[in-house]
Parts: structure tokens; C-alpha cells; sequence
């Protein structure tokens, strides 16, 4: 994962400018209803084009991650971590992002994501253990 700074593409434009408006969705399919990430142009079951986005509280089980010493946000403490995160709701689709915790993560742990505005192209949706997420109610840290 070289460079883990995401490059936002015909496809998954749209998904980082919810994401820098603090909305974290996935899209439906207009034809079967199925829900995919990440965002792509066409139903994977049905290959129907037309889609709804279907916002959403970004929440799920960490499902493995990695440790990363190769900087992609200014400023971050490194060596950092990476969790893979299977969604709740989308058993099917996993995001990745950066972890938000002083402690390692445990498989299976329940998590929240939260927007961390990286600068000022930039928004990332990184995720803590759904147990701060109540001390850490509302807004975010600052970054950095
Ligand atoms: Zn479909």
C-alpha cells in the first residue's frame, strides 16, 4: 500500500466529498438494493449502473489490521496502524482507516469511525473503539 493517501478517482470522488462533509455512505443499488463498497460504477450481483447513496453511521468489528512505518499524514507518530474494518452494516464490505487509540486494536472489537480533517484537500475516516466514542462524543480531536 504504497503511499496510503487516498487518490480519489472517477468512482470514489463523490464518496471522499461526503466523507469532507463528515457523511459516511454507501451506495444502493436502484435494481436488487444491494449495498457495496467501496464505490464503484455498476452492481457486482445485478451489473445495474444506477445506484443511491445511502448514508449511514460508520460503525463495525475490526476485522485485522496492519502496522505501517512509512508516513502518509504530516506530522503522525509513527509507526502507525491501519485497521481493516468489517461494517456492520454491510457484512460484505470492509473499509480501512487509520486506528485512533493508544492501544493495539483486538479482532473482533466493535469501533465507530470518526472524520479526521487531514488538511484542507483532505478528510480521512479513522476509527476508534466504540468505548471512547462516548467520552468522545460529537467532535473530533485535532489532528496532529
Ligand atoms: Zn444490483
Amino acid at each position: 500500500m504504497p503511499g496510503y493517501r487516498p487518490e480519489p478517482d472517477r468512482d470514489s470522488r463523490e464518496w471522499w466529498e461526503r466523507v469532507a462533509r463528515r457523511e459516511f455512505a454507501v451506495q444502493e443499488c436502484d435494481a436488487c438494493g444491494t449495498l457495496r463498497f467501496p464505490p464503484r460504477a455498476f452492481c457486482a450481483a445485478c451489473r445495474t449502473e444506477g445506484w443511491t447513496w445511502r448514508e449511514m453511521t460508520p460503525e463495525g468489528k475490526v476485522e485485522s489490521w496492519i502496522v505501517s512505518r512509512q508516513p502518509f499524514v504530516p506530522g503522525a507518530r509513527e509507526p502507525y496502524l491501519v485497521v481493516m474494518v468489517r461494517l456492520k452494516a454491510v457484512p460484505g464490505c470492509l473499509v480501512y482507516g487509520n486506528w485512533r487509540a493508544a492501544r493495539q486494536p483486538e479482532a473482533g472489537e466493535r469501533v465507530r469511525g470518526v472524520f479526521t480533517q487531514v488538511d484542507e484537500e483532505l478528510t480521512l475516516l479513522d476509527w476508534m473503539p466504540e468505548s471512547f466514542s462516548s467520552i468522545h462524543s460529537g467532535e473530533n480531536p485535532p489532528a496532529g
